[in-house]
């Protein structure tokens, strides 16, 4: 339901900016819309791929890139410098593992969240700001590679 939700506020904002909706980008926004798992482009490009064996790579860079300048879609960096994209454009955070890349999302109480926002920040920015977008990351290991690093110490 929330994910056919994201999907149609996706094309009806590309619509209301004026950018064609070819097949190929309907598809991609579908994927991205879709994704819970912050794909990177080349993970986008192999599901689409099997749709449109024509498409490049860097036809999905651009779309992404688009799609994150309208801020539709959320770009999140690992340490690896590899590039990730996010359909969920909701309040939340990222946890990035710094050796293997893997993000997961971090829940974020709507309420906090604008106190410390209004409160703390905002002040300070708005007379020369207008903040369009924000991001939330976290950089750690994960469980995974936190056992690991811990079990070359012992
Ligand atoms: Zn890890
Ligand atoms: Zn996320």
């Amino acid at each position: 339901m929330i994910l056919k939700t994201r999907f149609k506020a996706i094309v009806s904002k590309i619509k209301k900016m004026g950018y064609s909706l070819t097949p190929q980008r309907l598809e991609i926004i579908k994927i991205i819309s879709e994704s819970k798992n912050h794909p990177s482009a080349a993970d986008v490009y192999n599901k689409l791929k099997k749709l449109y064996p024509m498409v490049s790579l860097n036809t999905v860079y651009k779309n992404l890139s688009m799609l994150a300048s309208l801020h539709e879609v959320r770009e999140i960096k690992t340490m690896q410098n590899s590039v990730h994209y996010d359909g969920d454009i909701s309040l939340h955070g990222h946890a990035i593992c710094e050796k293997c890349g893997k993000i997961i999302d971090v829940e974020i109480n709507e309420l906090d969240f604008k106190g410390f926002f209004e409160t703390k920040i905002k002040k300070k920015l708005t007379e020369n700001y207008n903040i369009s977008n924000y991001g939330i990351e976290f950089y750690g290991l994960c469980a995974g590679c936190g056992k690991k690093a811990v079990s070359v110490v012992g």
